[in-house]
């Protein structure tokens, strides 16, 4: 395979000498993604998401945990649903419902793993739905952008309800990096935290260069729906519309230039077509 790399100085300011790379499988780390379902999340009426009721016939969510395991540690990239729920049924949430197979630990004992071998923590933002196992895994260094960290634990009553100390207040007892922009989580290029605020101060997505599957971007809540991508949509939740619409384009610029598959974490027809762990992407 020919070797290609791809300067994203501008993308990634936080770290300009980095290069994502593209690079063929004799050149790029063994990196391994878990895909984990972490429950799903039901909405009779979606206009809170920015769209019309007639733009998609999609009501239910997909609600996942990712596990990118690197030769040089593992990272735990957004934690679902409370696991509380796990095994409960559907739990009423007022305007939608929402349900949890089997909680992320039990999955992830399935394949022999503890919480406390996972080295970093990376959540897309704190919004209940991203953070609920986050709490089992208080020796992992949390990767959080300061504009996220500063609006969720100083600030949230500033924010229409969206963030509660209740969900993830543990982790300001783990060991955390404040991170002000992009982030080479291994240095390699190889798992890329991708700066991309708008639906909460801090929102982030994940860049994950594989050998075989090829460059895969995990969406955060960047879009919630294929019709969110489509439309341009910001939900009426999210923090700042105008930083909404300005990180849509540089994502989009991002797949353009890197050729990425990009999985909107949400997207359940999407989540029936994926592997889950044990299997992995590689
Ligand atoms: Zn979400």
């Amino acid at each position: 395979m020919k070797c290609r790399k791809i300067a994203l100085a501008c993308l990634f300011c936080a770290v300009p000498s980095v290069a994502f790379s593209t690079d063929g499988p004799a050149d790029n780390p063994l990196v391994r993604l878990y895909v984990f379902d972490c429950g799903e999340l039901s909405f009779p009426d979606i206009s809170a998401f920015g769209l019309n009721n007639s733009d998609t016939d999609v009501r239910r969510l997909f609600v996942p945990c990712y596990l990118i395991r690197h030769p040089e540690g593992d990272l735990l990239w957004d934690a679902g649903l409370d696991p509380a729920i796990a095994g409960q049924g559907v739990v009423s949430a007022g305007a939608f419902t929402m349900t949890c197979a089997r909680s992320l630990l039990d999955q992830m004992d399935d394949m022999g793993l503890s919480p406390d071998e996972v080295d970093f923590i990376a959540l897309s933002h704190l919004h209940f739905d991203h953070v609920g196992a986050a709490k089992q895994f208080p020796k992992a260094t949390l990767l959080i952008q300061a504009a996220e960290y500063e609006a969720a634990f100083l600030r949230p009553e500033e924010f229409g309800g969206v963030y509660d100390l209740e969900w993830y207040g543990d982790l300001a007892g783990n060991p955390r990096r404040l991170l002000t922009g992009d982030h080479d989580v291994f240095g390699d290029g190889s798992v890329m935290i991708v700066s991309a605020p708008g639906h909460t101060p801090g929102h982030q997505v994940l860049l994950v260069n594989l050998r075989n599957a090829g460059p895969v971007l995990l969406s955060g809540d960047l879009f919630h729906f294929r019709a969110t991508r489509r439309l341009r949509a910001v939900p009426t939740f999210n923090s700042d519309a105008n930083q909404t619409l300005a990180s849509m384009d540089k994502i989009e610029r991002l797949i353009a230039e890197t050729g990425a598959t990009l999985w909107i974490e949400h997207d359940r027809a999407l989540a029936e077509t994926l592997k889950l762990a044990p299997a992995a992407y590689d």
